[in-house]
């Protein structure tokens, strides 16, 4: 199963109403019923041309929360909770629509795929206590990588050790050592602790310029479901990217150039792994940024789903043809599909013969 694709066009902000759009999504047939898949944008170099990018789905200007949300997100939730894990991140230039797109705004209506998320997975969890058998506890971690560092968004920026948290390889998945996690039972808890976590990003946006465009804000929400036998663990993560903008085009200084270089690095490493999977090489350069060892697109177990942010406007044209040619490779990989397996849980102490750690049970829960 490869990375399902899909771009989402925003619409225009009120200071843009007058501008020119060229970004347009288009059917592949006359069908009525057929969502479009297609995004046209001219030649940067000649506006009688026109390049087309096929996607699995392509979501035009006034698409809303909810639509996306049903017909993308709510889909996953049922695999989530048969074991697997799912992956949903955002890609795209600052200004595109990734925080509106994952988080969204404080309206019902507004709300974002990452509260949408959270809200089923809690239905999901009533039902099956109401069911019966199943326990189900949801828990949080949230943190954002700047700069190759990672820091724990539940720390306050004041209190975060400057070199950030490690990470390790475990069973080749990889981990935050010493991160924070908040178990949240209701969603109104898990909102709490969301928004705590999203003051302390914007906290050290006053400190250093558009710190929130250059850093990676990962959500990891784990969902452990227990039975009297057995316990199956699986992770939903939803990763809102750092702008992909590049910088050697804006009007940066030089030290700012600088700084950016290293910033954005990890998104070059991002590309180079998707070029190195597309052409099927064997070395992918995943361990040279953090992001990528957390990402592991094409490596980790489950379903995967990249959300292309797009900008409509021409001051966007060349950053917005470098995304399309971005998630136009990303399309091609492919992800195993492993299931987590429930474990066996742990014998009581007493019979000590069960001692040697818990052990896989080949059927499902
Ligand atoms: P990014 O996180 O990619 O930098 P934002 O999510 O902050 O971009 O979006 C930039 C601006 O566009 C914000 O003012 C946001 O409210 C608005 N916006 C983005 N997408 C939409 C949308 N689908 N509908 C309405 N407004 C949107
Ligand atoms: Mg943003």
């Amino acid at each position: 199963m490869s990375v399902r694709v899909l771009a989402r066009i925003r619409p225009l902000l009120k200071a843009e109403l007058d501008k020119d759009t060229i970004v347009t999504a288009e059917k592949t047939g006359a069908d009525e019923n057929v969502a479009p898949s297609i995004v046209r944008i001219p030649n940067p170099k000649n506006d009688a041309e026109s390049f087309s990018f096929q996607f699995n789905s392509v979501y035009d200007r006034e698409t809303t929360q909810h639509e996306l949300f049903d017909k993308e997100v709510a889909p996953t939730v049922k695999h989530l909770f048969n074991g697997f894990d799912v992956t949903i991140f955002a890609y795209g230039v600052t200004g595109t629509g990734k925080t509106h797109t994952m988080r969204g705004g404080k309206s019902l209506a507004d709300r974002g795929v990452i509260p949408r998320l959270l809200s089923s997975i809690y239905r999901r969890c009533r039902k099956m206590e109401k069911d019966g058998e199943t326990q189900v506890s949801v828990s949080m971690s949230y943190y954002e990588i700047y700069n190759d560092r990672v820091y724990d968004l539940f720390e306050p920026p004041e209190k975060r050790t400057p070199a950030g948290l490690p990470i390790r390889d475990n069973n080749g998945k990889t981990v935050v050592v010493g991160l924070t996690e908040r178990p949240c039972t209701t969603l109104k808890e898990f909102e709490q602790l969301y928004d705590e976590a999203n003051v302390n990003r914007s906290t050290s946006a006053t400190k250093l310029n558009a710190h929130s465009s250059r850093s990676h804000a990962i959500l990891c929400v784990t969902v452990t479901q227990t039975t009297a036998t057995h316990t199956r663990v699986s992770r939903a993560s939803a990763i809102d990217l750092a702008g992909s903008e590049d910088n050697r085009r804006t009007d940066n200084n030089r030290e700012r150039l600088v700084e950016s270089a290293a910033i954005n690095k990890s998104l070059f490493v991002l590309a180079q792994c998707v070029e190195a999977i597309s052409k099927k090489q064997h070395r992918i350069p995943y361990r040279e940024s953090k992001m990528t060892r957390i990402l592991a697109l094409g490596q980790n177990n489950g379903l995967t789903l990249m959300i292309l942010n797009l900008a409509p406007v021409r001051s966007y044209h060349l950053d917005t043809l470098s995304s399309l040619n971005f998630a136009n490779r990303t399309k091609k990989i492919e992800v195993a599909e492993v299931e987590n397996e429930p474990v066996l849980k742990m014998a009581p102490p007493k019979t000590t013969s069960s001692v040697g750690g818990p052990t896989m049970a080949r059927q499902p829960l």
